[in-house]
C-alpha cells in the first residue's frame, strides 16, 4: 500500500507552489472612476479626521488611558459602553444587509485591503510605468533606470506606510502631540510600537500580499456567501452570449463565423485584481471590483456589439416564483398508471403594470402541468397563489426525482425565473 496519494511530482520534489505576482492592468472606466473616487473619499477622511478639532480639542479620539472616547461633541465613558456595542452591532447588520442586497460591494470598493491596495498600486504606476512596463522592469538585469524606478517606488511606499502607521496612532493619542514626539524620540513605547506595526502591516499587506489577503486571510470572504441570495448582485460572464468565444476581425459577423461575442481578448483577465477569468463563472476570489466589466466594454465598443458580456446584474429578475410541495400527499398513481404530485406555485409580479407568465416544468419525461392555464395573468405588485398538479406519463417517474418550475414573462422571455423541486413516484 502506498503511504501517501500519486502524484506528478518528481520524488523529493517540494509539494509548496509560490504564489504568481499579479500585473493588474489599469483600465479607465464608469467603475474605475466609482473605484477612484470611493478610495480618495475614504482614505482622504482616514488621513484628515484626526486633524480636525472641536471645542478646542481633537474631533475624534480614543483615549484609552482616560477611558474617555470623543466623537465630535459627544464625550463616550466607560458606562456608555452599550452605546458602543449598539454602535458596533449596527455596523455589522448594514454591512450584512449591504452584502445581501449587493454583493462583495464593501470588498470591491471599501474595504481597507482594496483602497491601500489602489493607493500602492498608483505609487507603483507613477514609478514603474504601464503593466507591460512594470513586467519587462522585473525581468530585467539590475540597472540604474530599476534601481532609480523600485527605489522611488520604495520611497513612496514607505513614507505612505508610515505615515499611515502615525495617523492610525493619531486617534489614540493627541496627534499633534505625537508628530514632534516621534520626531524626537520622545513618544512612549507602545505609541512608537503601533506606529511601525501599523505602518508595516500597511506595507506588506497592500504592497506584497495583495489579492492573498483577501483569498487566504480574510474571514468575511469565507463566510459572505452565506448572505447571498438569488437577487444578489453578482460580477458575472453572460456565456450564452460570448461562447463560442474566439478571436476574429473588427467588424466581421460573428453569426457568420458561428462565433459568440467573446473575442477572447483577456482584457477581463488582465485587469482583475485577483488574477481570475470571470468566464469560468463566479468564484469566490472574485472582491466585485468590476474592472473586468469596464475592460469588457470598451472592448465591445470598439468591436460594436453591445455592451455588458461581462455585467453586474444590476437588472434583478423582476418576477419571484416559490414552489411549495403538498407534503400530506406523496403521490397519486392514476387509473392510466400516470403519476401525479400536487404543488403550490406563487408567483411574484415585482413589476408596476400588469403581466402575462407562461409557467412551465421539466425533470422527467412527458411531465405536464394540469389544473393550471399554460398563461397566466398577475396585477402588477401582485402574488398569485395557484394550486398544481404536476403528472408524469406511466413508467417515466420513480423513486424520488428533481424536477424544476419556469416562469417566464410572455412579452419579454428575458425575464424567467426557475425554481428546483421534488417529484415522487413509487419505488422501482
Ligand atoms: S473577476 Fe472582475 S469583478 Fe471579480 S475581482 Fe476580477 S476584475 Fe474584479
Ligand atoms: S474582455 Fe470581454 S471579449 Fe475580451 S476576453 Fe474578456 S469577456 Fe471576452
Amino acid at each position: 500500500m502506498k503511504p501517501y496519494p500519486e502524484t506528478n511530482k518528481a520524488p523529493g520534489a517540494s509539494m509548496y507552489a509560490s504564489a504568481e505576482k499579479i500585473y493588474p492592468r489599469e483600465m479607465k472606466g464608469r467603475f474605475d472612476k466609482l473605484s477612484k473616487l470611493a478610495t480618495i473619499i475614504l482614505l482622504g477622511l482616514f488621513y484628515v479626521v484626526p486633524w480636525l478639532t472641536w471645542d478646542e480639542r481633537q474631533a475624534v479620539l480614543f483615549d484609552l488611558p482616560a477611558r474617555k472616547f470623543y466623537l465630535l461633541g459627544l464625550t463616550l465613558w466607560p458606562q456608555d459602553f452599550p452605546y458602543l456595542a449598539m454602535l458596533l452591532i449596527i455596523a455589522a447588520l448594514s454591512l450584512f444587509f449591504f452584502t445581501a442586497l449587493l454583493g462583495r460591494v464593501w470588498c470591491g470598493f471599501a474595504c481597507p485591503q482594496t483602497v491601500w491596495t489602489e493607493a500602492f498600486i498608483w505609487m507603483e504606476q507613477w514609478t514603474e510605468g504601464t503593466r507591460s512596463q512594470r513586467m519587462k522592469l522585473d525581468k530585467a538585469p539590475w540597472s540604474w533606470n530599476k534601481l532609480r524606478r523600485k527605489g522611488s517606488k520604495q520611497f513612496l511606499w514607505v513614507t505612505f506606510s508610515l505615515w499611515t502607521g502615525f495617523t492610525f496612532v493619531g486617534y489614540f493619542v493627541p496627534v499633534r502631540e505625537l508628530g514632534p514626539e516621534l520626531l524626537t524620540f520622545s513618544a512612549g513605547g507602545w505609541a512608537t510600537f503601533w506606529t511601525l506595526f501599523y505602518g508595516f502591516a500597511t506595507y506588506g499587506n497592500a504592497g506584497y500580499m495583495r489579492e492573498q489577503v483577501c483569498k487566504y486571510m480574510c474571514p468575511y470572504a469565507r463566510f459572505q456567501s452565506a448572505m447571498f441570495d438569488k437577487d444578489t448582485l453578482i460580477i458575472s460572464y453572460d456565456e450564452k452570449r460570448g461562447e463560442p468565444r474566439g478571436s476574429r476581425k473588427r467588424g466581421a459577423d460573428p453569426d457568420k463565423l458561428e462565433l459568440g461575442h467573446c473575442i477572447d481578448c483577456t482584457l477581463c483577465v488582465q485587469v482583475c485584481p485577483t488574477g481570475i477569468d470571470i468566464r469560468e463563472g463566479l468564484q469566490y476570489e472574485c472582491i466585485a471590483c468590476a474592472a473586468c466589466i469596464d475592460a469588457c466594454d470598451s472592448v465591445m465598443d470598439k468591436m460594436n456589439y453591445p455592451r455588458g458580456l461581462v455585467t453586474s446584474m444590476a437588472t434583478r429578475t423582476p418576477i419571484i416564483l416559490d414552489v411549495i410541495r403538498d407534503r400530506n400527499f406523496l403521490f397519486r398513481e392514476l387509473p392510466g398508471g400516470e403519476i401525479e404530485n400536487m404543488y403550490t406555485l406563487k408567483v411574484i409580479n415585482q413589476r408596476n403594470d400588469a403581466r402575462n407568465f407562461r409557467l412551465d416544468v421539466e425533470g422527467v419525461p412527458g411531465i405536464e402541468l394540469e389544473g393550471v392555464a399554460e398563461i397566466v395573468a398577475v396585477d402588477g405588485g401582485g402574488v398569485l397563489s395557484l394550486p398544481v398538479r404536476a403528472r408524469a406519463p406511466a413508467g417515466s417517474a420513480y423513486g424520488i426525482m428533481d424536477i424544476s418550475f419556469t416562469v417566464t414573462d410572455v412579452d419579454d422571455p428575458s425575464v424567467t425565473m426557475t425554481e428546483d423541486s421534488r417529484f415522487l413516484g413509487p419505488t422501482p
